[in-house]
């Protein structure tokens, strides 16, 4: 059975360490949206908030990694499918760039939130209070934003069309 223990630590460290990967994508992503969204200024706070978060969380991981034993310096991998999916949704390009971010944002706090949730579900089986504590405090920033989307995405796509009817340049971003 001591097998299955370190097993479990094991899944819990690449774990911790894919998360660590997916909140450096994630302020990749909210330090982009932050820059370039100028008249949705409303958004534009709330993605800046979670950017600040973001970095915090990053740091909680690292600390939760080193006092498990692992080292931050191994925390450079990154989750290849998750940056495709990213540039993918991100669209920049596109005329309809705000309701593409929108997406993306979406769909990377439901991503978290299932990713943490299993953090959770790990650190709690080994017994590692600490983890679970801050793995919650994590999780708890990216139900706020989900559901502050959530509660969003239709009067933002509402604003859009309208500007975009208008022939307002003030629409795309
Ligand atoms: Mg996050
Ligand atoms: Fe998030």
């Amino acid at each position: 059975m001591a097998d299955d223990r370190s097993e479990t630590d094991r899944h819990l460290m690449q774990w911790l360490r894919d998360a660590h990967a997916m909140e450096r994508q994630a302020e990749t992503m909210l330090t982009g949206m932050e820059s370039r969204i100028e008249h949705y200024p409303h958004l534009r706070k709330r993605i800046a908030q979670h950017l600040k978060e973001t970095q915090h969380q990053s740091q909680r991981l690292e600390e939760a990694i080193g006092r498990r034993g692992g080292s931050a310096s191994a925390v450079k991998d990154t989750v290849a499918s998750l940056t495709t999916m990213a540039q993918g949704l991100l669209g920049s390009m596109a005329g309809d760039e705000v309701v593409k971010g929108l997406l993306a944002g979406y769909t990377f706090e439901h991503y978290e939130i299932g990713s943490y949730r299993i953090l959770i579900a790990a650190a709690a089986a080994l017994g590692d209070i600490e983890t679970t504590r801050i793995l919650r405090e994590n999780l708890r920033e990216e139900e706020d934003m989900a559901q502050w989307l959530s509660s969003n995405i239709d009067p933002l796509t509402a604003e859009y069309l309208e500007r975009q009817d208008q022939g307002s340049a003030r629409a795309k971003r």
